[in-house]
């Protein structure tokens, strides 16, 4: 889980390969919470109990391990498959590498965030900087997530005004 700056990597991604429709690249970036939704709808991952404060940041009630949803190893395989779908429907390499990249550029986010991302399943090392657990550090990635997003949609609205000047 985590901020709005995921979504930055979506916009910054729409004018490098253009045939993505954008809201795509934006579910795209998120592939990793929505499967978090779905998994512990299922009940194959936990739901994260959690308390923030500006002072603490966040604290986890309860240890996390949301493997499927978030491990480093799961998060290449969900990126792999969609770069391979894109791939696929564009019959296009660049087209499914820059997905696959979006998609994977969640669980980087979330390593600046979180302290306790799994390698790879149960048991295995939990990884993360851990930006959220302190108040400062969660008010610097708050901070640096609304940048990031501000970076990426004017990356978006650029490219977008640069096409509409050629296209008149
Ligand atoms: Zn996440």
């Amino acid at each position: 889980m985590s901020g709005l700056g995921h979504l930055a990597a979506g916009f910054a991604a729409k004018p490098a390969a253009p045939q993505i429709p954008l809201w795509v690249y934006l579910v795209a970036s998120e592939t990793n919470d929505l499967l978090y939704f779905v998994f512990t709808a299922v009940g194959l991952e936990k739901p994260v109990a959690t308390t923030m404060n500006f002072t603490e940041g966040i604290r986890y009630l309860e240890p996390v391990l949301n493997p499927w949803s978030h491990g480093l190893f799961m998060s290449a395989v969900w990126a792999g498959l969609a770069g391979a779908l894109a791939w696929l429907i564009y019959r296009d390499r660049r087209v499914g590498l820059i997905l696959g990249l979006v998609v994977f550029s969640h669980w980087i986010f979330d390593f600046l965030m979180h302290s306790n991302l799994p390698l790879f399943f149960a048991g295995s090392p939990q990884v993360g900087l851990g930006l959220e657990n302190t108040g400062l550090g969660f008010l610097a990635i708050t901070i640096f997530d609304l940048v990031v997003l501000a970076a990426g949609i004017t990356i978006y609205f650029r490219a977008r005004n640069r096409n509409a000047l050629q296209h008149s």
